[in-house]
């Protein structure tokens, strides 16, 4: 185990002069990954071909490296397993969730959730019927939202616009005294703080690995059932690879036990590769230094730009327990606030409608990257150098 991140740093390809404060959108590459996925391809396909699924324990992948996500959220041996996207995550997580809550229609989540996710839910909603309801309260809100009608409590830990967090512990313990199930989205929380879905009681959680865990634009997704359920829950996407006996080919589906019914079809094994590639890394450091570094960084960045862009409006709680890995401000011309930083090797990202937004990841970053980033900042809103029509123009990815 190291707590010295300044080791870590040289596990990743970063190009020279970029501050990368977006590894909370896609985590950078790891040094390793290449040599990986260029052994997977070259070794295990190109030479294995198709007995590469046994000799290369491609079919074993999504439960082995599940639970090496599993260490970082704190979830039971065999509990999680990895596939397809997060938006088709949520979509079986929530299905599952609603049909073990008979009688009750409906799903709260809040406003700040990722659009994606409320999406799947008005989607499942119209397939379900027209009694089922997604109903979305302000995030401050959801604790006195819940009572006797709902269903399934479906929130986002941490907010991706504001960085704000919920609390998973105090949350889960009303929508079980309700009679709620809940369904967790770990998206930005999976590699950014110590999560601890089994001690706190979740039903169901899902993420993505190509933020935080450094898997590359792509990678799969990761869901978590609690083994309390994991028997039961029915998948609601029923694929091959989640029956009982995949090579059966039998015609009637039966699920397999455990979180593995979960699995819908074929897995991505060259993402896989390249999470597991990464995932090395995630070996060498426990969560609680992570997030003692991640702290001190996001201070040190609030306070900094405090102190220099008085027309930037702080987004993010300041209280640590309710702030997750980022740092996010508010400037009417935050897109263009963005792109002039990002001309000058910041890299961040804006969300809709003013949010200028900044990921810190100690693996990484570290206090003197903080303090360039607070300069340059400061000296794009001082000379007011992002007024400039080609910073203006809208790309399609923000
Ligand atoms: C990033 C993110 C997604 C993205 O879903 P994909 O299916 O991987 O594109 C969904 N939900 C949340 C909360 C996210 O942060």
């Amino acid at each position: 185990m190291t707590t010295d991140f300044s080791q870590t740093r040289h596990l990743f390809d970063l190009p020279e002069g970029v501050i990368y404060l977006d590894g909370n959108s896609l985590g950078p590459l790891p040094r390793a990954t290449a040599a990986r996925l260029a052994r997977t391809v070259t070794e295990e396909w190109g030479q294995m071909l198709i007995t590469g699924w046994n000799r290369a324990g491609w079919m074993e992948m999504p439960a082995r490296i599940g639970d090496r996500i599993g260490r970082l959220i704190g979830a039971e041996k065999g509990s999680v397993v990895m596939g397809d996207t997060l938006s088709i995550k949520v979509y079986q997580a929530l299905a599952s969730a609603l049909e073990m809550v008979p009688g009750r229609k409906v799903i709260l989540s809040d406003t700040g959730n990722f659009p994606s996710d409320l999406y799947i839910a008005q989607g499942l909603c119209r397939t379900l019927g027209p009694d089922y309801r997604l109903k979305t309260v302000a995030p401050e809100d959801v604790m006195a939202a819940l009572d006797d009608s709902v269903a399934v409590m479906m929130i986002t830990e941490v907010d991706y616009r504001t960085g704000r967090r919920h609390d998973m512990g105090a949350l889960t313990a009303r929508a079980h005294a309700v009679g709620a199930l809940t369904v967790w989205d770990l998206a930005h929380s999976a590699g950014a703080l110590p999560v601890e879905v089994a001690a706190g009681g979740a039903d169901f959680a899902v993420g993505c690995s190509y933020k935080y865990l450094n898997s590359g634009p792509g990678g799969p997704a990761f869901i978590y059932v609690a083994p309390r359920h994991a028997d039961r829950a029915r998948p609601a996407l029923s694929g091959w690879l989640g029956h009982e006996a995949p090579f059966a080919f039998d015609l009637d589906y039966r699920p397999h036990d455990g979180v593995e019914r979960m699995r819908v079809g074929t897995p991505p094994i060259l993402q896989l590769a390249a999470l597991e590639a990464s995932l090395d890394i995630w070996d060498q450091v426990e969560m609680a230094d992570i997030r003692a570094a991640s702290l001190a960084l996001t201070d040190r960045f609030i306070t900094g730009v405090e102190a220099t862009c008085p027309d930037l409006v702080l987004a993010t709680p300041r209280a640590h327990d309710q702030r997750g890995s980022q740092v996010s401000f508010r400037h009417p011309e935050g897109y263009a606030i963005m792109q002039a930083l990002i001309a000058q090797g910041v890299i961040g990202d804006f969300r809709a409608p003013d949010i200028l937004r900044f990921g810190f990841t100690p693996l990484f970053i570290d206090a003197a990257d903080v303090d360039k980033a607070v300069a340059i900042l400061a000296g794009i809103m001082a000379q007011r150098s992002w007024d400039r029509p080609e910073f203006k123009t809208r790309a399609r990815v923000t």
